[in-house]
């Protein structure tokens, strides 16, 4: 998969104007961790293309004054047209699933796990990151297929947003992850199998993970830290004890923490059982 970056900070993402490999090898969040390794697996591709570069002016200007008036300045379509035009991307509306082109804003439509996974089914994806009071609207209109906002905040910068965007959706990648479970048994993962759905051993599938549940609490060694020992269950090497318990700390913490998260979770009567007792009312959400 590949992603191109449209940026005037392009060192922000690690070193300028490399891609591939090379990226990798640079400083920045490219440079670390599981986006590091999946771009020197060719796994994907990520390339920033510095905004400055599409200018004509002596100081490479970028941003103009809003019309109408108003505080701050406005990046200007112009250079945005021109760097869209070398990536040489097919015109809206005929792209297909090969491409999409995306501005980062805060009034775009949220950015959640579901928008990754459909993300990551594009071969490629176009991240414009917006600065000063916002981009020139028409950059949205006739070139962008899409706008998404990763939180309702304001940032300074679409950087930080595409940086989010581009980590949360690699890691979908096949491959990318060690193993092909791991991004479905997680926070938001999407269990695809019905709740009541029974593995070799007899339980419920869904006591593995999520199915739209937060994740489970994890422990590794010292067994006891500053007087706290790890639950007794997670040593006792019952697996099938281990999957029920963590399904119900994984439902408990849910409760305590995203209970909104309930009301479209995939929940059997067990689990709903569970959750009455410490006291979900199913009706109020
Ligand atoms: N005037 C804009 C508004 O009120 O919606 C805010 C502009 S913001 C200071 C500058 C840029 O940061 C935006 O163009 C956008 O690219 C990026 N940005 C800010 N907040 C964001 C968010 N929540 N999600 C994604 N991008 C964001």
């Amino acid at each position: 998969m590949q992603f191109d970056i449209v940026t005037i900070f392009p060192e922000f993402f690690g070193t300028a104007g490399l891609s591939g490999a090379e990226t990798a090898g640079g400083h920045g969040i490219l440079g670390h961790g599981i986006l590091e390794r999946a771009v020197r697996q060719g796994l994907a591709t990520v390339s920033t293309h510095d905004l400055r570069n599409f200018t004509h002016d002596r100081h490479r200007t970028v941003d103009d004054r809003p019309f109408g008036g108003g505080e701050g300045m406005v990046l200007k379509a112009q250079p945005i047209f021109e760097c869209l035009d070398s990536l040489q991307l097919a015109p809206k509306g005929e792209r297909g699933m090969r491409e999409r082109v995306v501005l980062l804003s805060a009034q775009g439509r949220r950015f959640v796990q579901s928008e990754a996974r459909r993300l990551s089914g594009y071969a490629r994806v176009v991240l414009i990151c917006g600065r000063y009071e916002g981009v020139d609207e028409r950059v949205s209109q006739q070139l962008c297929d899409e706008e998404l906002s990763i939180g309702d905040y304001v940032l300074s910068g679409g950087e930080l947003g595409a940086a989010v965007i581009v980590d949360a959706v690699v890691r979908l990648l096949p491959g990318v992850l060690g193993h092909a479970d791991s991004s479905r048994y997680e926070s938001f993962g999407e269990g695809d199998e019905p709740t009541e759905t029974l593995t070799a051993d007899g339980v419920p599938r869904a006591t593995h993970g999520s199915g739209g549940l937060l994740d489970y609490p994890h422990y590794t060694r010292p067994a006891e830290w500053h007087g706290q020992p790890v639950p007794e269950v997670l040593s006792g090497g019952d697996h099938v004890v281990i999957r029920r318990w963590r399904r119900r700390a994984a439902l408990a913490k849910t409760l305590a923490n995203r209970p909104d998260l309930l009301t479209t979770a995939d929940l059997s009567d067990d689990d709903r059982e569970y959750l009455a007792e410490l006291g979900w009312n199913q009706q109020a959400g």
